[in-house]
């Protein structure tokens, strides 16, 4: 019992040594790790950390170089990425090829390396050679981010038929719709057809595009333009009209389509009639370029009183310094004395500085603003994200 007792003061002393043994291999597997680590890779971080791209470059590829089995793998491909960011596209396209050229890559390695330097291409705008590489990704991990940068390619070369191929894999891929945009592709092909004067074959896309969004306002306008190429008047107000039941908010987009058909007519009943319909179009879904129509064709034949009466009216119900401005220039127009005539100018000078920040398109999406409609945004290149209406109030008065 004695003996058995003493035994047990040993023990702690035993887990001690086995814990000692156990710290010592550690801190050696520690440091052989780090000495395989070149100083330059922390170097490199510090940069990073730093914000010094170019310094952290040249000590990577110092590192790089120093270490060239598959180790190094992942560095390469960070420094070809920072090469890319630096605008440096040749040295990018440098590592990446090389990195290709390596026999040991796993088929997901290929494939990265790949992705990599297609992208390469595509910043250096080599879009020929890009856009062959991302199509070779089909199937591959890479596939959903190679066709984003696929669609990027066909928009920008506007290759509309490429595009829609393209996003409807996406569409598949992603199970995220996105008929606005392949509806917007085939009025860009229609729209091309109308230029070249093959209207048949604008008519065929227009088609399509209805098939992916019938609510595409758009192509209702061209389709209307089409009509109106050929002659047939009433066809082509009717189906500027019927934007008014599939896209109501895009309904002023027409007006001034519109306007310039009655403006141009020999007979005053048949304006009469323009100014009535975009009275009613007013009426049911009001716009600012709806009311500039009606203005614009009731100065054209209608008495000056006449048009004031409308311009008033409509002040009543939405008041717009567009409007206003409108309204002063009929006013002076019609004033009696040279009096009037100087005090109204003079209140249509006040507002001038006001009326220059009217009259934009805005995108909702990125704030872009601009006095022509676009349909893909030149700010952040989305589509349909302008809104039709134009602001008629100058910014600041909105409150
Ligand atoms: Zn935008």
């Amino acid at each position: 019992m004695h003996i058995e007792l003493w035994w047990l003061l040993l023990i702690p002393a035993v887990f001690f040594t086995l814990g000692w043994v156990a710290a010592r291999i550690d801190i050696r597997q520690l440091l052989t790790e780090a000495r395989e680590l070149p100083r330059t890779y922390f170097e490199g971080l510090n940069h990073l950390l730093n914000d010094e791209p170019e310094k952290a470059i040249n000590a990577f590829m110092v590192a790089a170089d120093k270490d060239k089995d598959s180790k190094s793998l992942d560095l390469h491909f960070a420094l070809g990425t920072l090469f890319r960011r630096q605008g440096e596209f040749s040295r990018a396209i440098r590592i990446h090829k090389s990195l290709l050229e390596r026999p040991s890559l796993t088929k997901e390695e290929r494939e990265r390396a790949q992705f990599e330097l297609a992208q390469d291409f595509h910043r250096a705008g080599l879009l020929d050679r890009a856009e062959k590489i991302f199509q070779e990704l089909e199937g591959a991990k890479f596939e959903g981010r190679a066709l984003n940068d696929l669609l990027e390619i066909y928009e920008t070369e506007k290759k509309w038929t490429e595009a829609i191929r393209v996003r409807k894999q996406m569409d598949d891929l992603a199970k995220t719709p996105s008929f606005k945009e392949i509806a917007q592709y085939y009025c860009e092909l229609a729209q091309e057809a109308i230029v070249e004067g093959n209207l048949d074959a604008a008519r065929e896309h227009l088609e399509h595009a209805f098939e992916e969004h019938r609510g595409c306002a758009r192509a209702y306008l061209l389709k209307g333009d089409i009509a109106f190429t050929r002659n047939f008047t009433d066809k082509a107000l009717s189906i500027w009209g019927s934007i008014a039941s599939h896209a109501p908010g895009s309904l002023g987009l027409a007006a001034d389509r519109v306007m310039k058909l009655f403006r141009d007519c020999e007979s005053e009943e048949q304006r009469l009639h323009g100014i009535r319909l975009l009275a009613s179009w007013q009426q049911e879904h009001p716009s600012p370029d709806i009311f500039t129509a009606v203005f614009e064709l009731s100065r054209s034949f209608e008495p000056v009183e006449k048009t004031i009466r409308r311009i008033k009216d409509e002040i009543d119900k939405r008041p717009s310094l567009i409007n206003l401005n409108h309204l002063l220039d009929m006013q002076i127009l019609n004033a009696q004395s040279q009096a009037e005539q100087q005090n109204l100018a003079q209140v249509k000078e006040l507002i001038t500085p006001y009326l220059k920040k009217t009259g934009f398109y805005r995108c909702s999406y990125c704030g872009f603003r601009s006095r022509n409609y676009y349909w893909r945004c030149p700010g952040c290149q989305k589509w349909e994200t302008t809104n039709a209406h134009r602001n008629d109030i100058s910014e600041g008065f909105n409150h």
